[in-house]
């Protein structure tokens, strides 16, 4: 996607989406010419267009301050950003791995508020000024929101981080804390419609719901039935002797033939033995740029410490280290020695069948009856 305004700002790479751009454009329009109208009665146009340009300029680095906040104490706890990116709904901070324990993402999650209420303190300050005195609002309003216990907000964060410090397993509360907010955003659908019978303005009720709904949903998806796994990585890991690797002198041709022929995006780099890194397979802009014929040595990147487990490791754990650092796929290592791998797809074939019950259910009987339909016999003779 292209991001036309990108700038750096104490080291993280700030991106200012498109939308952002047409939000500033109608908060500065309906400051100028609905708001500020009633806070200064009689007032010229040009008074009241620098008072709605002056509070969309505010509005826009108190959220970018408010995300500030997520990404130093995010530095600050020893995590990683990527970027700070500034869209239609305000803002977010994406963090190149989720933080690896409950007090730091506790911390994270508190800082982005806690900013946002310290403006709101200093605006309320200064508050006989109309636009100071609008600022205020505003800045509870984003601390205050953002604080709701519900996924994906800042109050889901903390919830989740709560839930995780009695619960062994990230995952799990990951599930609790995406149910809720199911629950909760349903709630607040059903409160939306209400609406369309009591003419009542309810609309931002149905929309805000919506959006969590459908967040939370996908979250859940993403780590439901992980309590189920049993056994450990050893008992599922693919071994090294059948993992299809490559050597610094391949080329870039060669790794984007293993990438059609596979479709693995990551491709584990060895030189006899060891193993040097990773290389990235995906064929975007960045990987064209390089001639077919060129190496692929500058494009390993090292492996990173934690996605290295033992294979003694349970199952569950390992599912946890690959939500939290967004990993396709973990390394086992016996000592110095390296073992094979354990895929995040591995992991979710076995969370499928955990919990799909014993006993067929109609929906399975319907599946096969529509395979025996595609199935043409004869075409069966054919694969052989
Ligand atoms: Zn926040």
């Amino acid at each position: 996607m292209a991001r036309p305004f990108t700038w750096q700002l104490v080291g993280f790479p700030i991106y200012i989406h498109q939308s952002w751009i047409l939000a500033g454009a109608l908060m500065m329009w309906g400051l100028s010419t609905q708001y500020f109208p009633q806070d200064y009665p009689g007032a010229a146009p040009w008074t009241l267009w620098t008072a709605g340009i002056t509070a969309t300029i505010l509005i826009f680095f108190s959220i970018l301050f408010h995300e500030l906040a997520h990404a130093l104490v995010t530095r600050w706890c020893g995590g990683s950003v990527n970027n700070i990116t500034l869209h239609l709904l305000g803002g977010w901070t994406s963090l190149d791995q989720e933080l690896t324990h409950p007090r730091h993402e506790i911390r994270v999650a508190l800082a982005g508020p806690i900013c946002s209420l310290v403006l709101a303190t200093a605006f309320w300050g200064a508050d006989t000024n109309p636009v100071a005195a609008y600022l205020a609002r505003i800045n509870v309003l984003v601390g205050g929101l953002n604080l709701l216990p519900l996924i994906p907000l800042d109050g889901g964060r903390l919830m989740r981080a709560v839930i995780w410090t009695h619960l062994p397993s990230y995952a799990h509360a990951t599930l609790m804390t995406a149910r809720w907010s199911q629950a909760v955003s349903s709630l607040l659908i059903l409160y939306g419609l209400t609406g369309f019978v009591t003419l009542a303005n309810t609309g931002w009720y149905f929309v805000g719901g919506l959006i969590v709904l459908v967040i939370a949903t996908k979250t859940k998806q993403d780590v439901q039935h992980s309590h189920l796994l049993h056994g450990t990585v050893a008992s599922w890991m693919i071994p090294s002797t059948q993992v299809v690797t490559m050597t610094p002198s391949n080329t870039m041709h060669e790794l984007h033939h293993l990438y059609v022929q596979y479709g693995f995006q990551w491709l584990l780099v060895c030189k006899g033995d060891h193993i040097i890194g990773l290389v990235n397979a995906y064929p975007d802009a960045n990987f064209q740029a390089n001639s077919p014929e060129s190496s692929i040595e500058p494009h390993i990147e090292p492996l990173v410490s934690h996605l290295k487990v033992k294979p003694t490791m349970p199952l569950t754990k390992a599912f946890d280290q690959c939500v939290m650092l967004s990993a396709p796929c973990l390394f086992v290592w016996e000592g110095d020695d390296w073992r094979g791998i354990l895929t995040r797809s591995t992991l979710n074939r076995l969370r499928s069948q955990s919990a799909r019950p014993v006993t067929p259910t109609w929906k399975d009987w319907l599946r096969t009856r529509r395979w025996h339909h595609r199935i043409d016999r004869s075409d069966l003779g054919k694969l052989h």
